[in-house]
């Protein structure tokens, strides 16, 4: 389906999670985007980020209000939450042994989230917290080379540094995660399972933090575009 000109994916979490699977075992360079109303609603707003999202090699849709518009677009796609994808990829990878480098989240989060990943017997080759000026671990991330950097800096920054620094890189999947490394820390709880069938992730996100309040007005707006919007 295409919103705002950007094509996501709407084949079933399985046959995605399959592609990345086969880019991550090939060595190639991937960059992913989690897609929600938030990051589509910048994509309109932002032109910057627009190219950031353009370049994307595959945008997956993670939030409830994408999907939502897509079947009121009489379009089936299925959901596939970033936190979700993480995991898998972790589950994945502490089997197949690749190579996780960890960016972003406060420091307490980030090193406690590399330390249990690797008492689960995930190869964590780094990680740096998200609250850097300049470029960040650039040169450490060349050096490591490793297949899959996780990044968990908040929307529009991780897609940015993605975006301006992949051409450095030879290799690896490199992944925009949002809030995901406070969640699988423990610093933070995801949305009862009810919650997330439901498609009311985001509200739960508005009682747990509710500076997050002001998001309902990027909601509402993400949906009077995608409604107008014809591709
Ligand atoms: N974050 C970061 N650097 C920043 C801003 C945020 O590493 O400059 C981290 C923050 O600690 C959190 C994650 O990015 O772990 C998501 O932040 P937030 O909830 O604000 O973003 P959203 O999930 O709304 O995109």
């Amino acid at each position: 389906m295409k919103l705002f000109g950007i094509e996501i994916d709407g084949r079933s979490r399985e046959e995605i999670f399959k592609d990345i699977v086969k880019r991550i075992d090939s060595s190639q360079r991937v960059f992913v985007v989690t897609a929600n109303a938030v990051i589509m609603l910048k994509v309109k707003e932002n032109p910057k980020y627009r190219k950031a999202v353009e370049s994307a090699d595959l945008v997956v849709p993670d939030g409830s209000g994408i999907v939502l518009v897509s079947k009121l677009k009489g379009k089936r796609i299925s959901k596939y939450p970033g936190v979700e994808l993480a995991r898998d990829l972790v589950s994945e990878g502490s089997k197949k042994k690749w190579k996780f480098y960890l960016l972003g989240a406060r420091e307490r989060v980030v090193s406690k989230l590399a330390k249990d990943l690797k008492q689960r017997g995930v190869n964590v080759c780094g990680y740096h917290h998200g609250y850097f000026d300049g470029k960040g671990p650039v040169e450490e991330i060349s050096e490591k080379k490793p297949d899959i950097i996780l990044v968990a800096m908040g929307v529009p920054k991780q897609e940015l540094w993605i975006y301006e620094n992949m051409e450095k890189f030879r290799k690896g999947l490199f992944i925009g995660v949002g809030g995901t490394f406070d969640v699988m820390a423990g610093f933070k709880k995801r949305a009862p399972k009810w919650m997330v069938k439901a498609g009311l992730e985001w509200l739960y996100r508005i009682f747990q933090d509710p500076k997050r309040w002001k998001v309902l007005f990027r909601l509402f707006r993400f949906f009077i575009y995608a409604l107008l919007d014809r591709g």
